[in-house]
């Protein structure tokens, strides 16, 4: 077994990872990253990004992270690709192993392995996927030109996604479980001026259907109220999923303390998790603010914390 030491492990590859690496490596903890399942993060999947502070025109996902991957790199971070398959943090140094077999022992452990994108569980979901079901507008969004899409939930990420898929689908439908949009009043406002995105609120997803390919979905209107219940199909060529995210914490279970929904507890305003020398840093343990400015400040805290934690030790 390869075997690899060093003063900082960062695991994840988004803003709060490379800003953590940015920092340690300026610090000379000469820190290894490894990216992860999804190098640069969800950030990799959104189109323009206009609230990143530092970039007046604005910017997209995939020149972010390149930009920050490139800053990261130029002090020296040792940045691979890879995952960290399991951890063994009752032992000094920290343990981290990779799909490839390696050994890290590392002084110190900088989660920030984010979170991914949740799916309704319905079975049909899993049949469709890549065949008319999606996650990620801007992954797939250029396969439905002209087109009729549907995208599920009323956050700022299925605004946003409508709003990608109206500049290519031909009919764009917003299928929202409440009377309501969740997302901020600018977003809903921008849903609301585009002809071609119509809402359908009180609408839940049953089922989708479709030969090979998905061809539609089975909508409820009111659902469980048996005054206004309303079954119908709605025919679509492309279904996207924009319903919230799941922190990808499982590999860290069994010795980081989780909160109920799987987010990284951390202590007070810090990064400082239960087990000594282990920080967490971005959406992995924020499911309030989840911006990719948020988590660049959180990965620099972290590196700041995983710092100040080896200047102790010595
Ligand atoms: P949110 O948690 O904000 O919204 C999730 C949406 O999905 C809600 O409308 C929710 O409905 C709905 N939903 C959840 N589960 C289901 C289900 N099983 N069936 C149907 N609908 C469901 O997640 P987002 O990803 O939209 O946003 C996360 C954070 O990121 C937010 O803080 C947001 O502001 C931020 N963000 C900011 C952006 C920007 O500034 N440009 C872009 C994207 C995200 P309900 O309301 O009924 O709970």
């Amino acid at each position: 077994m390869k075997e690899i030491s060093t003063k900082c492990l960062i695991i994840g590859s988004g803003p709060a990872g490379y800003t953590a690496a940015i920092y340690t490596s300026r610090a000379n903890l000469n820190p290894i990253l490894y990216r992860g399942i999804q190098p640069g993060g969800q950030l990799t999947t959104t189109t323009e990004i206009e609230n990143f502070p530092g970039y007046p025109e604005g910017t997209t996902g995939p020149e972010l992270m390149e930009d920050l991957s490139r800053q990261a790199e130029r002090f020296g971070a040792d940045l691979r690709d890879g995952i960290i398959t399991s951890v063994d943090f009752s032992v000094r140094p920290l343990e981290a192993t990779t799909d490839d077999g390696t050994l890290i022992k590392a002084d110190t452990v900088i989660i920030s392995t984010g979170a991914t994108a949740k799916y309704l569980g319905l079975p049909d979901e899993e049949k469709y996927k890549g065949l008319g079901v999606s996650a990620c507008a801007t992954c797939d969004g250029f396969f439905y030109r002209g087109k009729r899409v549907a995208v599920v939930g009323g956050g700022d990420t299925a605004c946003e996604e409508a709003l990608y898929l109206s500049n290519l689908a031909a009919e764009v439908y917003l299928i929202v479980r409440k009377d309501h949009l969740r997302a901020s009043k600018v977003m809903q406002r921008r849903v609301l001026d585009k002809a071609n995105i119509k809402i359908l609120f009180n609408t839940n997803t049953v089922g989708l259907y479709g030969e090979e390919f998905l061809e539609g979905a089975h909508l409820v209107e009111h659902k469980g109220h048996h005054t206004n219940e309303r079954f119908y199909d709605l025919p679509l060529d492309g279904f996207f999923l924009a319903i919230g995210h799941q922190p990808n914490t499982e590999v860290f279970r069994p010795y980081i303390h989780l909160d109920d929904t799987g987010y990284i507890k951390t202590e007070g305003n810090t990064t400082i998790t239960n087990i000594p020398g282990v920080f967490a840093a971005g959406d992995v343990a924020d499911h309030r603010y989840r911006q990719a400015i948020t988590a660049a400040g959180s990965g620099c805290k972290a590196a700041l914390d995983a710092e100040r934690y080896i200047t102790e030790q010595e």
